[in-house]
């Protein structure tokens, strides 16, 4: 069966992009029985500025989140990334497969670096600890992003490479694109972005954590064009029809049929309907996360035994991975 690796940087609270775009999706494979592995990746979110005083918290903010959407620790691998000491081992493996030329020519190190005065060289590196994210299990079915595909494409080169030089070792893996929604969940204050983390203003984005009167506050900011009916054309009118995106991801509901229902609605009166879902449907995962967070032995725990189980597999490979390559010696 397929193995599923899934990554998600703990560079801050949880946002309905990353739920909608991503982690319901993972719940949805984990409850049909699929072999998932959820990682917390704070490696990754060392790749750009960020506060190691607040990095604990994140994680554990994050755990409680991903518990609270449904990710289930009996039954997927919830672990944290940097205690699995096999995934840099193997990173630096694979650096040995590839070339500098190919990493400059990735676009997200030119999308990320352009406003860095000095960007780092994990900015520049990171996919290759992508790939060893996933090789490390031999996951085989990866859920990404459009702009994850060149990382898994990245990631197939050097199982192609490393094969052919050491021998038949790792299996190639295939995209998982998001069935729920094609397009992505974008900012509320420029809906020609997508939704982000790490973009320095909460409005936006709504959080899975913020509060009825936040999200309220939130949608009322959002900007909507100077639309008065509902209208879904992503083209001219990104506001709203982010507006109208969202609705139907947390209806269930096609874009054309809530189209169809609320096209008498004045936009100030969707926008309340729209706000009152959202709250509606939060309100269980929020009180779920405060419950949670109540307990963070339970999250610690979770957290410790996932990664016991992630560290077996990759153990596993690195030890194959090392005769291989002829690293072996004293092992
Ligand atoms: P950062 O700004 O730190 O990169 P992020 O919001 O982009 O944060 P990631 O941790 O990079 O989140 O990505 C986690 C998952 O969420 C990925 O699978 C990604 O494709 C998905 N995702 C991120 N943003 C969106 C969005 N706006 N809409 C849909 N899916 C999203
Ligand atoms: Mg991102």
């Amino acid at each position: 069966p397929d193995r599923i690796l899934s990554g998600i940087q703990p560079t801050g609270v949880l946002h309905i992009g990353n739920y909608f775009g991503a982690v319901k999706n993972w719940v949805d494979l984990q409850n049909s029985n699929h072999d998932v592995l959820c990682a917390i990746v704070d490696l990754h979110s060392m790749t750009l500025p960020y506060d190691p005083q607040k990095l604990p918290q994140h994680i554990l903010l994050m755990a409680a989140s991903l518990i609270s959407c449904g990710i289930d620790p009996e039954k997927s691998i919830l672990f944290l990334q940097s205690e699995v000491p096999q995934h840099t081992q193997l990173c630096w493996i694979l650096s040995t497969c590839t070339t500098l030329r190919r990493l400059a020519q990735l676009p997200q190190y030119s999308e990320k670096s352009e406003y860095l005065e000095k960007p780092l060289l994990g900015l520049l590196w990171y996919p290759v600890l992508q790939a060893a994210d996933i090789l490390v299990y031999k996951a085989t079915r990866i859920p990404v992003g459009k702009d994850q595909v060149q990382h898994l494409q990245l990631a197939n080169a050097l199982v192609r490479t490393f094969n052919l030089k050491y021998g038949e070792t790792f299996p190639h893996s295939k995209p998982i694109f998001n069935p729920n929604n094609a397009a992505r969940i974008r900012s509320l204050i420029d809906p020609t972005k997508k939704m982000s983390k790490s973009f320095p203003d909460p409005n936006s984005r709504i959080d899975i954590t913020d509060p009825p009167d936040l999200i309220a506050s939130k949608l009322k900011l959002a900007n909507l064009e100077s639309t008065l009916s509902i209208v879904y054309d992503p083209q001219t009118r990104p506001g709203v029809s982010n507006l109208i995106e969202m609705h139907s991801a947390l209806t269930g509901r096609q874009i054309s049929e809530v189209c169809q229902e609320f096209k008498d609605f004045d936009i100030e009166r969707y926008r309340e309907t729209v706000t009152e879902v959202m709250v509606e449907t939060l309100r269980p995962i929020q009180s779920e996360v405060d419950r949670l967070l109540n307990n963070k032995e339970y999250i610690i725990s979770a957290l410790k035994k996932g990664t016991q189980k992630a560290t077996d597999i990759a153990a596993d490979t690195w030890r194959s991975v090392t005769e291989k390559t002829g690293n072996h010696l004293i092992k």
